[in-house]
């Protein structure tokens, strides 16, 4: 028979483990499924934008997470969510087996597209990176090459022109596209360099990265020094298991509006598959604490109970204040 929870919390990033957390707290009954631990965050060697940390990496933010939520007697289970039903409570579905909760958190973040090159995954945090906003900061005085499509290519140009010394933008077309003023801007950069009509054939170095080279749509290559690659092709969200309940936007994120609500009233979701802007762990962790704290409060009310305002409480004489 399938095990039942108050909560389900789907993907164990940054997003669902703080969810879980918070409503486990509460002792809510919760369950967090995901295919692994930590999600992008096993993508990042030294973390150093994490508030209140400055010796982290990705995986030990993860498992002190899901040591945390753990620690609040949550469950936890790895697998891959396949298939929600709904009627009057849900019927979650991994490849494995089916689990039945009154409410759901949604946290199944993005992958990074990437290349397809050989050595690619060799130099990954070698000298490559997917996320020029993270990564940026290391290559001061640096040269750099970014590669990529639209406003992730403009972007990324733009970030490492303020700080590398020389900046490579490869691109597939002619000319760049995207944001006019963006392109202006580039433009105007004397540490930035346009190589169009061009895609990256091979990427050599020992331990890290040190040369790209690129074939032009003459068929002639080029071989450039550089210290890092920045790889800026957009991401993948697969939702397709979650896209009959939730109203996607054009980008194929879930929409969210404050609390974690979705168009969904019992569904709540957080972190990088939704529309928020800044994809980044400090704001997952904070949208997956409002949208645990919804879910929790969701249950509550179905228990015909007022729900809490924050996590935390406070006694005065003989009355107790949620804040
Ligand atoms: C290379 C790189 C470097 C970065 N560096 C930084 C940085 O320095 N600082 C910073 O703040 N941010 C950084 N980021 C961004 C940051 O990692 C993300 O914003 C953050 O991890 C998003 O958290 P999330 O919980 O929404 O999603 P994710 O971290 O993507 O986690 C989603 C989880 O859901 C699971 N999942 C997905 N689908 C299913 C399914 N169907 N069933 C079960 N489980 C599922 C995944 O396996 C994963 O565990 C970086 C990103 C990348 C790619």
């Amino acid at each position: 028979m399938a095990q039942k929870y108050e909560v389900i919390v789907i993907g164990a990033g940054p997003a669902g483990l703080s969810a879980a957390m918070f409503i486990a707290r509460q002792k809510a009954s919760c369950l967090v499924i995901s295919k692994d631990l930590g999600g992008q965050m096993n993508l990042i060697p030294k973390l150093e934008n994490y508030p209140g940390t400055i010796l982290s990496s990705g995986p030990l933010l993860a498992k002190t997470l899901e040591n945390q939520y753990l620690s609040y007697g949550g469950e936890m289970m790895f697998d891959t969510v396949e298939k929600i039903d709904f009627e009057n409570n849900f019927k979650i579905s991994t490849a494995r087996s089916d689990y039945i909760a009154k409410t759901i958190v949604l946290a199944p973040g993005k992958v990074p597209n990437n290349l397809g090159l050989e050595n690619e995954n060799k130099f990954a945090n070698k000298g490559i990176h997917y996320c020029t906003k993270c990564d940026a900061p290391f290559y001061q005085g640096k040269i750099t090459a970014s590669v990529g499509v639209g406003a992730y290519l403009l972007e990324s140009g733009i970030l490492l022109s303020r700080m590398a010394a020389k900046v490579y933008l490869i691109f597939k077309g002619g000319r760049l596209g995207g944001d006019k003023d963006m392109i202006a801007s580039i433009e105007q950069k004397k540490n930035v360099e346009l190589i169009s009509n061009s895609t990256i054939k091979s990427i050599t170095g020992e331990n890290i990265v040190n040369e790209v080279t690129i074939t032009n749509s003459s068929g002639i290559d080029k071989t450039i020094q550089i210290d890092g690659l920045f790889i800026e092709m957009g991401s993948k969200i697969n939702l397709d298991y979650v896209k009959h309940l939730v109203k996607l936007n054009p980008k194929g994120e879930i929409e969210i509006t404050q609390g974690g609500k979705t168009s969904h009233p019992a569904i709540f979701a957080a972190g990088d598959a939704t529309n928020i802007p800044y994809k980044q762990i400090a704001v997952a962790c904070g949208n997956g604490t409002e949208a645990g704290l919804s879910a929790f409060n969701y249950v509550e009310k179905l228990n015909g109970k007022p729900g809490i305002r924050a996590d935390w409480k406070k006694k005065i004489g003989d009355t107790v204040f949620h804040y």
